[in-house]
């Protein structure tokens, strides 16, 4: 049986391998028998279900045993892993790709071959928890030329020390995670750096983001950072400009796609299920040819991002890595994203602003999905540079 139905209507998943779908299939009853129950009350109240956290790094998701030794579906696994989080629901997703996604991108594209050595191993089992804090109170689209934290070096008898000053927004994550990997200018020469502050560090502050009415389970922080030293061991040191974060960049825009893809996939399975249920002037009202055009739609989009994603995964397991490859995957397939959860919320009527049908949270948390990891319009021009040659978002 497909692990996927009618949500993969072209049969993506028949590029797993017999191993991976075993491991997805343990997280399909994972998240059906322990998350779902959970998800309306958790999303009301603004909290993560922290009980659930543990026994998710358990199910070994990032680096499962039993792949060690087949791996020609690699990035499809991990893209079927990131769908099946976010079909369920969108804050988990962005809990484990704030670890599986940023922060071991952050980890191989900016360590070194030694510390890599040293960490990685941690990031895969979760031992080490961390986040990716680049944005900025004044930056977010305009963070390679805003970025205002900064990083000065000391040099003392014990090796050399950075002392960071400044402040990140938006960070997911931040109040259960062991180190925030964090982004700062240096203040000698100019160039952005990168380092790991430890979370409980003297000098760092975290406050929760309060009243969100996106991502509601996920938690986001801000925080400040008052002359916080870091030893020159803890910084990335294939860190040294704004050109390696984009490097990250471009390799976490596909996580989201995937992301923007699987919340099409929640949605409409909801929208669905509710319209074969629900009886209007005596017929099912998923018998109207208005509500079986609405559905057709939202399949037309879920098919079409799923088949980007799946291209653009392919491409990458070759080694084509582009910025305007994942620039596009994320700026389409939340553009389709918005309208299917649009549509899937008008099908259910009513009972579509009620957590009670799943579609509302569904539609509320696209939101979020919809301007992290760059906003349509810097997507976009990230697209248009690659087309004309000229960048029109540079200061
Ligand atoms: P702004 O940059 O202020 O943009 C406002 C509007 O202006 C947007 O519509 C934008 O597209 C438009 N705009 C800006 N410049 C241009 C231009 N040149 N041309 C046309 N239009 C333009 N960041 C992290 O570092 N780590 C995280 O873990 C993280 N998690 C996040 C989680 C959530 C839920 C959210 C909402 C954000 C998160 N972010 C994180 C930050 C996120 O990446 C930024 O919100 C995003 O980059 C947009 O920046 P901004 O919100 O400051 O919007």
């Amino acid at each position: 049986t497909r692990l996927y139905g009618v949500c993969d209507y072209y049969d993506a998943e028949s590029l797993l391998t017999a191993d991976e779908r075993r491991v997805l299939g343990r997280l399909r009853a994972f998240l059906d028998e322990k998350a779902k129950p959970l998800l309306a009350d958790y999303w009301e109240r603004g909290e993560f279900p922290d009980q659930l956290a543990r026994p998710l790094i358990e199910l070994d998701l990032m680096e499962p045993a039993e792949l060690t030794t087949d791996r020609p579906a690699r990035g499809i696994y991990q893209g079927f892993r990131i769908f099946e989080l976010a079909r369920t629901d969108a804050s988990l997703a962005t809990f484990y790709t704030a670890q599986a996604g940023l922060f071991r991108t952050a980890i191989r594209v900016g360590a070194s071959a030694e510390q890599q050595a040293e960490w990685m191993p941690k990031v895969i089992d979760f031992s080490l928890k961390g986040v990716f804090s680049l944005t900025e109170p004044e930056s977010g689209s305009d963070i390679a030329g805003g970025l205002a934290t900064t990083a000065r070096r000391e040099t003392g008898p014990d090796g050399d020390t950075w002392v960071l000053d400044g402040a990140k927004r938006w960070i997911g994550g931040a109040a259960t995670a062991d180190v925030l990997a964090v982004f700062a200018r240096d203040t000698a020469d100019g160039q952005v750096k990168a380092f790991l502050v430890d979370r409980d560090a003297a000098g760092v502050t975290l406050e929760k983001i309060h009243r969100k009415t996106a991502l509601r389970m996920m938690q986001n922080a801000h925080i400040t950072l008052d002359a916080v030293r870091v030893p020159e061991a803890r910084r990335l040191h294939n860190v040294n400009s704004f050109k390696d974060v984009a490097a990250m960049l471009r390799a976490m825009r596909s996580d989201v796609a995937w992301i923007a893809t699987g919340i099409q996939a929640g949605a409409f399975e909801a929208a669905l299920g509710y319209v074969t249920q629900r009886q209007q002037f005596g017929r099912p009202v998923g018998s109207f040819q208005l509500v079986q055009e609405k559905l057709a739609r939202m399949l037309g989009n879920l098919t079409s991002s799923l088949s980007l994603v799946v291209r653009l995964t392919e491409q990458q397991d070759k080694g084509i890595y582009r910025d305007q490859d994942s620039a596009l995957a994320k700026m389409q397939t939340s553009l389709l994203m918005r309208e299917t959860v649009a549509l899937a919320r008008e099908v259910v009527g009513g009972n579509g602003i009620t957590l009670d049908t799943d579609v509302a949270r569904f539609h509320a948390d696209a939101e979020a999905v919809y301007s992290y990891e760059g906003t349509h319009e810097i997507n976009a021009l990230i697209v248009g540079r690659a087309l004309t040659g000229e960048s029109a978002f540079t200061r």
